[in-house]
């Protein structure tokens, strides 16, 4: 046994599935999971001391690569003038001003610390603000587990072959209406059936967690123009997506405006951050200028505000944004030019700093249907003749992958030598 099969083992005991989210359990893949002691850059090290090169990257936090000195810096320092207050401080000013000035569309913006509180209160203010119960999601997308949220769900929610939940209270599933992620058709008609109904829509700009689903041209704009025929609200989940995409997101990428954005992941460098934000009108609706309640004992939490604010201003230097998106696409072409070589069907779709790999003869993967029909024991094996080789990949072949300006061409390049064998070995 090595370390990581005996932490399992262990884990398993304390924690259910020995992990505190379930992706995390290899469920999607088999095997044990890698335990992980330390990271570095494009890298991280398990518990056996073996080195990966890692295309998860936190699930999209490590955008600059792990422990950036700058963001260990900010923490270390802000850390010695204390943990919490809980009131207020001037690091949560400057971080909410930066995203202002990275997300236009962002007016005023309310700290969180995740992903889910972010999606949860969004949704939320739009329904006390248009005084309407029905919310529109689409098959695959992951918006966090909160109830009206984790209907028809992706990421683990799909791992798991368990899109809708036990404990989602069936009265709280029907608010929640599900349409098809890139079939503008199925909005429409949701729309007519309910056109006084429906407080917003809520969307992934590029799914991440049904793998790695780019909108089709015209789509968002569709999205847009369809909220504003029958007063809903849109809100654009930039979780994932948020300063990955672009600099400004996936909306500026795509060149669409919503009502509301929300963030995670890469606003906090890696520390516990969500936020959610938009017009001044619709904020100014929440407490305690507003009506719609919202708090937390932690958000903007002093030492995330410092780890996020160092990420962000790194982040945001000359060339970055374009390095991020000519890293991602190496990477991409050049396993669509393995797999080909080998004879292997597959399709690769990629967007500023994320991709995602399938394996199919479909000529692409558009859609929730058609990731459903690719081929997910390939993928297994695929992962598995990776890991082998010191290249983690995200364990499952529903989520996207992550590029971080932290990856250089030798990595890559040792990344692809690793899929050529794997490839090959695949073959026979
Ligand atoms: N929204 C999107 C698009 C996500 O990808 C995620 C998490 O992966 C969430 C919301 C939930 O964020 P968290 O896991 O921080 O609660």
């Amino acid at each position: 046994m090595n370390h990581s099969e005996n932490f399992f083992s262990q884990a398993q005991k304390v924690i259910p599935g020995g992990v505190n989210s379930p992706v995390r359990a290899f469920n999607g893949v088999g095997g044990t999971p890698v335990f992980i002691d330390r990271a570095e850059g494009a890298y991280i090290f398990d518990a056996d001391g073996k080195q990966y090169i890692d295309y998860v990257g936190s699930w999209g936090p490590m955008i600059l690569g792990h422990n950036h000195p700058a963001i260990l810096s900010a923490v270390l320092k802000t850390a010695e003038k204390g943990l919490s207050f809980g009131a207020p401080t001037p690091l949560e000013i400057d971080l909410a001003e930066l995203v202002c000035q990275l997300v236009p569309s962002i007016e005023m913006v309310r700290m969180v610390s995740s992903g889910t509180e972010a999606t949860m209160s969004a949704i939320r203010l739009t329904r006390g603000y248009t005084k309407r119960d029905k919310i529109i999601k689409f098959e695959g997308c992951y918006h966090g587990h909160s109830d009206s949220l984790l209907v028809k769900a992706g990421s683990g929610a799909l791992t798991l072959g368990q899109p809708s939940s036990p404990g989602v209270p069936a009265d709280f599933a029907k608010h929640t209406l599900t349409c098809e992620y890139n079939n503008i058709e199925s909005v429409k008609q949701t729309f007519e059936q309910y056109p006084d109904d429906i407080a917003c829509v809520i969307i992934e700009p590029v799914a991440g967690n049904m793998n790695c689903i780019p909108p089709k041209a015209g789509f968002l704009q569709q999205l847009r123009e369809l909220c504003d025929q029958y007063g809903a609200l849109l809100i654009i989940d930039e979780v994932m997506t948020g300063f990955r995409v672009a600099l400004g997101g996936a909306q500026q990428y795509y060149g669409v405006t919503p009502d509301l954005t929300t963030l995670g992941k890469v606003i906090g460098g890696g520390m516990p951050v969500g936020a959610f934000g938009g017009k001044k009108e619709i904020m100014q609706y929440i407490a305690p200028t507003g009506p719609v309640y919202q708090a937390g004992t932690l958000s903007g939490n002093p030492i995330a505000m410092a780890a996020g604010l160092a990420c962000l201003t790194e982040l945001k230097k000359a060339g970055n944004e374009q390095r991020l998106a000519e890293q991602t696409e190496k990477l991409a072409l050049g396993l669509k030019a393995l797999a080909d070589k080998h004879g292997i069907p597959f399709v690769v779709n990629y967007v500023g700093g994320m991709f995602g790999i399938f394996f199919t003869d479909q000529p692409e993967v558009s859609s929730y249907q058609q990731v459903m029909k690719c081929d997910a024991e390939k993928f297994k094996q695929f992962f598995h003749k990776m890991l082998e080789q010191g290249v983690y990949l995200a364990p499952s072949a529903y989520e996207a992958g992550f590029m971080s300006l932290a990856h250089s061409d030798e990595d890559i390049e040792r990344t692809l030598q690793a899929a050529d064998k794997a490839f090959a070995e695949m073959k026979t």
